[in-house]
């Protein structure tokens, strides 16, 4: 080997057609394969996988690393590459293949169980494999190393840099004031939003969600929508990011703002410096940020009155049913505030409380002060005390989510950070565009869109997340964003 960066380069584009060769598999798996093509699909994807690990852990290319990385004449972007890949294969190396193949079998065991168990509603059917794989996860976290609570070294996974001490100190900042609010919502009128549950005609839907696509931007030469069981974004390379949606023909919220949120995630995948093919500058920074995108689309966009102005005209010809429901009333029904039992069904402030009960669950597990037989008991008990419901059945409650049965630990308070994160960057983006309401009252999203490719798509992952923030706000994250859009947003909605 030459030792060179061209040379360090070329070998992880060639790992990136794997991965992104992977990525279709599993696409193709979520939207059209056949029953039967489970087992061979998952065969090809795990042949793959293997390939993928021992290309990336080979020691020549530990050695080129080593060697690059004490070299001198690097810019500050390729010494950043160097050092994020560094890192990552010295974590990769740490993990034998027994140990990878062990992990990969439990999760598929939990996984297994998962699906048993909610067919059957009954927690106790998944609880002895998801113990296991619980095991080998804490033995991840010591193998992986971490400073000061072996919960992250998992979150770090999702959202670098991220501590449980961070979190804890964001999470006990905003759960008082969130509670304080809804309090205050619930003691007024509430809104009624039974339309948005009539007959919506399906195709109608589809063409309506694409108009969406289409006017955030999303460029469907580099990409296609198709329909999945639950929605997703996967992207083959900035050139080639898919999207899936649902349709439900009794509830009209749920494709829309699905297209919108996943267009969001999209749109980041597409904006992607493409000359970085393959390196870490080449991919989205961490899941909070990633999720700061889709929901900033999402909620301070797509559920903002400025945005239906424009369209609701356009709704309402489609579905006429809507026609005697004024743009007031239809606006605080998309913004209803009410608790529930599942996570992906909440509204913008109860979501937090989700996440919140998950991540205080992860943590006792880790910290070993929570048992696997006391975590539905302890879901249940926290639902009661934070959200005022007890959940009723084991699929409405613990068995909602397939993150664990994944071995997902460290995952859902990415999506509370993506909030908060999408509510700083939104409200800087408001502040520097001049007009920004009134273009996006005529239907004109342009400028949206381009403020977040030159502040956050083009650099990829050349900064951490709180680095990024600091750039775009002047500051780390800080709750009072999303709490002050929070309070001025709802209480306008609900006259406090
Ligand atoms: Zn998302």
């Amino acid at each position: 080997m030459k030792n060179t960066y061209e040379e360090y380069h070329n070998h992880l584009k060639k790992l990136a057609d794997i991965n992104h060769s992977i990525a279709v598999l599993s696409w193709d798996k979520e939207v059209h394969l056949p029953k039967d093509g489970a087992n061979f699909r998952s065969r090809q994807v795990a042949t793959l996988s293997a390939l993928a690990h021992e290309q990336f852990t080979k020691p020549k290319f530990g050695e080129l690393l080593q060697n690059l990385s004490e070299k001198k004449g690097l810019n500050s972007k390729q010494s950043k590459n160097i050092r994020l890949s560094l890192k990552e294969y010295v974590k990769a190396t740490k993990f034998s293949e027994e140990f990878v193949i062990k992990r990969s079998k439990l999760v598929s065991a939990a996984f297994h169980s998962w699906i048993k168990a909610r067919d059957e509603n009954n927690f106790d059917l998944y609880a002895e494999d998801l113990g296991r794989l619980i095991e080998i996860k804490k033995e991840e976290a010591e193998i992986i190393g971490y400073k000061s609570h072996p919960y992250d070294a998992l979150l770090d996974q999702y959202e670098p840099g991220m501590t449980c001490s961070e979190l804890d100190a964001l999470f006990s900042n905003i759960k008082p004031q969130l509670i304080d609010l809804i309090k205050r919502i619930n003691q007024k009128d509430q809104v009624s939003d039974e339309f948005l549950r009539t007959k919506f005609d399906k195709d109608e839907q589809w063409e309506f969600g694409l108009e969406l696509l289409r006017q955030m931007g999303y460029n469907f030469d580099a990409g296609r929508q198709d329909i999945s069981t639950h929605p997703f974004t996967i992207s083959f390379s900035p050139q080639d990011v898919r999207v899936t949606t649902r349709i439900d023909e009794n509830d009209f919220s749920n494709m829309t703002w699905s297209c919108i949120h996943e267009g969001g995630h999209a749109l980041y995948e597409q904006g992607l410096p493409i000359e970085e093919y393959g390196l870490p500058t080449g991919n989205a920074i961490s899941l909070g940020i990633h999720e700061s995108q889709s929901r900033l689309w999402e909620n301070q966009v797509g559920r903002s009155k400025n945005y239906w102005t424009a369209n609701y005209p356009s709704l309402k010809k489609r579905f006429p049913q809507l026609s005697s429901v004024s743009l007031d009333n239809f606006y605080k029904a998309i913004n209803k505030i009410g608790p529930g039992f599942i996570r992906t069904e909440a509204d913008e402030l109860h979501y937090h409380f989700h996440v919140m009960i998950r991540y205080e669950i992860e943590k006792r597990i880790f910290e070993g002060s929570l048992s696997v037989e006391e975590i539905k008991n302890t879901w249940n008990d926290l639902y009661e005390e934070y959200l005022g419901i007890r959940p009723t059945s084991d699929i409405k409650g613990v068995l909602q989510d397939v993150h664990w049965a994944h071995g997902g630990f460290g995952y859902f308070a990415t999506y509370s950070l993506g909030s908060f994160y999408g509510a700083q960057f939104y409200a800087k983006a408001e502040e520097q565009i001049t007009g920004l309401n009134d273009q996006i009252r005529s239907g004109d999203l342009t400028l949206v869109k381009s403020w977040l490719s030159e502040n956050v798509y083009i650099h990829g992952r050349l900064y951490e997340a709180q680095e990024l923030c600091e750039r775009i706000s002047g500051e780390k994250l800080n709750v009072s964003y999303f709490m002050n859009y929070a309070k001025e947003k709802f209480g306008a909605i609900y006259g406090l």
